[in-house]
């Protein structure tokens, strides 16, 4: 069962349109396999929808009670056009047939999530019992890529300067605080340090953000995996 999911913050911040892409389809990504959440973001667009209708509506009211105002010109509103508006905008979904899509790791095939279907994905790399497939999102610091575990296979102890997000599709890992499963969302911050391990293997999404250079530059002398997996 899932666990672990995104903070209120995160599915507001998620509703708003406020997230970079790499995060906001991690949430996309969760909330597909989690009902809590999925329950959350509509409220939450429900809110912001009758939000924006009191604010449509209020401007209307002060329109039309405004006395200088010309009845002429109250009527030159035309509601076609404004319905025309709001039915063209691209914030309603065209529903189209959707068609599966895979990524294959080590022989295996795994189904992507849709929110990652119209994402670059690049060349698997591999060190050891992981492999990587890089998502060209373009989000400078931030990297998001889909990482692959090996049964038996994990990451060396390790720390972050920003965040990092890991969310299971696929398998299973452990770590200090327990089991993960699919479908968890684990958001972790520089305060954190763990050492995940796969017994019987998993596949997941990762975006991790790592601000500082220098840093970042030991690391890669010193620990190879560490830039590989960021
Ligand atoms: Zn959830």
């Amino acid at each position: 069962m899932i666990k672990h999911h995104p903070t209120f913050e995160l599915l507001q911040s998620f509703v708003n349109g406020d997230l970079p892409a790499s995060l906001s389809a991690g949430i996309a990504i969760h909330a597909d396999m989690c009902q809590e959440c999925q329950r959350q973001i509509s409220q939450l667009t429900d809110q912001i929808a009758e939000a924006n209708f009191e604010f449509e509506a209020n401007f209307l009211d002060r329109f039309i009670i405004d006395e200088e105002k010309d009845l002429d010109e109250i009527a030159t509103i035309d509601f076609d056009d404004m319905i025309a508006g709001i039915t063209a905008s691209d914030e309603i979904e065209v529903l189209k047939e959707k068609e599966d899509k895979f990524i294959s790791f080590n022989d295996t095939n795994y189904k992507l999530p849709d929110a990652l279907h119209n994402m670059v994905l690049g060349k698997p790399a591999q060190i050891g019992k992981l492999s990587r497939s890089r998502i060209q999102l373009d989000e400078d610091e931030i990297h998001s890529s889909l990482l692959h575990i090996k049964p038996g296979g994990g990451v060396p102890e390790h720390t972050h300067k920003g965040f990092e997000l890991t969310l299971l599709l696929d398998g299973s890992f452990e770590d200090e605080q327990g089991t993960y499963v699919k479908g968890d969302f684990i958001m972790l911050n520089s305060e954190h340090q763990h050492h995940p391990v796969s017994e019987h293997g998993c596949l997941c999404y990762t975006v991790a953000n790592d601000a500082l250079h220098f840093t970042k530059g030991i690391n890669k002398l010193l620990n190879p995996i560490g830039s590989f997996i960021y």
